[in-house]
């Protein structure tokens, strides 16, 4: 379909003066030349996308507002009591106080602006986290519907490892809307995931299987998914593209299913059991969450070369009902050949067809707020966070988010988030926030002191490691604790 010919403002138009579509002589319509205008897509629910955008107008606002906010703070320096005025804007503005300790060291000797910001970034992402946690506003608490789903087309568990870049930080709940409690999320530059740390991850969730059969019992069988994502930008590949891959989609893409191949060769390897593993690789176009998913064969083995494009198949199943589209989506990855043949990913097909489904509305999501196209195409992350936790972290170019134990292991993710941040922050005179933010067990003794004390020491190592922007106060660090057991928001460990 043409989207020029039915634009949205068109389909709009018809559907408020009741446009009904002539029927030929045979009583056929056929939707070629006669559109049945209808408002948004058959698979997509508007008022969830709405709810959506919401979320995402009012968190990030609430950040960006810190940077409008420092002038006036700086304006009441010297003014009478500075703590008590500067917290009744910051409470008013933003919805937090800040400690009068925080304030008063602050505006010795003038405002120190830089400290001031870090320290609002940080009290905003405490603010943040307790809402996601307390009020579930993108309802991923509730799994129960979805992990039905998911047990009936035949999967347990769900793994997924995109890129840290802040461009797919929405990844599971907004481009695939998935309940991000369903599923392991775990960042890194260039989605390049450690397979030791997932296989690990396997070992533990089919642990739970046999000792407690959650979330199913180990003899039924149904299978584990690891997905990993790669992303470009079709708008600007050579710039806009994955910065761990200098850009190059190609190299991305190999890198990302080179990583998902070796998790199941060790699971094969190890256990024996490596067909009790699905692989799944999903390219991101950032300018618009379009998928490519790359089309598996009759083993579930993935290629380069087949995918199928969720933005083309958004404007193909525009004017379907919703029977019609979803017959499409599942017809777009079939494979020839298999006739004759036994189809071992049959499964696997059925998802991912499940999970175009879903990127549609995420597709219609950014036609409808973003004109097809985000106007941030590049980086607009508003802090790094680095660590273990950030499950709140759900909203796009928030959060430069990169997943790590050690600093050892992690440092050239952390290398790639200072220099984003450098061209974000630095170059407009505002420091770099870094949280480091660790979840513990809150059912396990000791694990909260172990937690606290690898963030402290990540931490001092971060300072240590870029000591020439922490002496000039254009890096700051906070670390954050979370109990993962239950849905309670990341308290501040220390102060910087
Ligand atoms: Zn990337």
């Amino acid at each position: 379909m043409n989207k020029a010919v039915f634009t949205k403002g068109a389909r709009r138009k018809a559907a408020k003066q009741h446009v009904v579509p002539v029927p030929y002589k045979n009583g056929l319509v056929p939707h070629l030349f006669a559109p049945t205008f209808r408002v948004g897509h058959p698979l997509v629910d508007t008022v969830e996308n709405q709810r959506l955008r919401d979320y995402e107008l009012t968190s990030k606002a609430r950040f960006d507002r810190i940077e409008t906010l420092l002038p006036r703070l700086q304006n009441m320096v010297g003014l009478g009591d500075f703590s008590r005025s500067a917290n009744a804007i910051l409470q008013a503005e933003l919805g937090f106080k800040l400690p009068d300790k925080v304030l008063a060291e602050a505006s010795v000797g003038g405002l120190n602006l830089s400290k001031l910001y870090a320290q609002c970034v940080f009290e905003q992402y405490l603010a943040f986290s307790q809402e996601f946690f307390e009020q579930d506003p993108l309802k991923g608490q509730q799994t129960a519907e979805v992990a039905e789903v998911f047990q009936s087309l035949g999967y347990h568990s769900i793994g997924v490892a995109p890129c840290a870049d802040g461009r797919l930080a929405h990844f599971v709940s907004y481009i695939l809307r998935l309940p991000y409690s369903l599923v392991r999320r775990k960042a890194h530059a260039g989605a390049l995931f450690d397979v030791s740390e997932s296989v690990r991850n396997w070992v533990f969730t089919e642990h739970l299987r046999f000792r407690e059969a959650k979330p199913n019992a180990a003899n039924e069988a149904t299978r584990y998914l690891k997905i990993a994502s790669y992303h470009f930008s079709k708008s600007d590949p050579h710039h806009q593209g994955c910065a761990a891959h200098g850009s190059d989609d190609t190299k991305a893409a190999r890198a990302a299913l080179d990583k998902l191949n070796a998790f199941k060769q060790a699971i094969e390897d190890r256990f024996g059991c490596g067909a009790t593993v699905d692989i799944a690789l999903l390219g991101v176009n950032t300018d618009d969450d379009s998928l490519r998913v790359h089309i598996p064969d009759e083993y579930g083995q993935v290629g380069l070369a087949d995918y199928v494009d969720s933005h083309l198949l958004y404007h193909q199943t525009l004017n379907l009902d919703a029977e019609q589209a979803r017959a499409v989506l599942v017809d777009s990855l079939r494979v020839s050949h298999l006739r004759k043949r036994v189809d071992k990913a049959a499964n696997l097909r059925k998802l991912l067809a499940w999970l175009l489904e879903r990127n549609l509305a995420q597709i219609d999501y950014v036609h409808h707020y973003e004109s097809g196209c985000y106007s941030d195409i590049g980086h607009a992350e508003r802090f790094i966070g680095i660590g273990n936790g950030f499950s709140e972290v759900q909203l796009r170019n928030l959060t430069y988010y990169s997943f790590l134990e050690t600093l050892e292991e992690g440092l050239d993710d952390v290398k790639v988030g200072i220099k984003i941040f450098k061209k974000l922050n630095l170059t407009k005179m505002l420091p770099i926030p870094l949280i480091v933010g660790f979840e513990y067990d809150g059912r396990v003794p000791g694990s909260k002191d172990r937690a606290a004390n690898k963030a402290k020491r990540i931490a001092g190592l971060v300072q240590q490691r870029f000591a020439e922007l922490s002496a000039t106060g254009m890096l700051h660090t906070m670390c954050t604790l979370r109990d993962y057991s239950s849905h309670r928001p990341a308290f501040r460990l220390d102060n910087d």
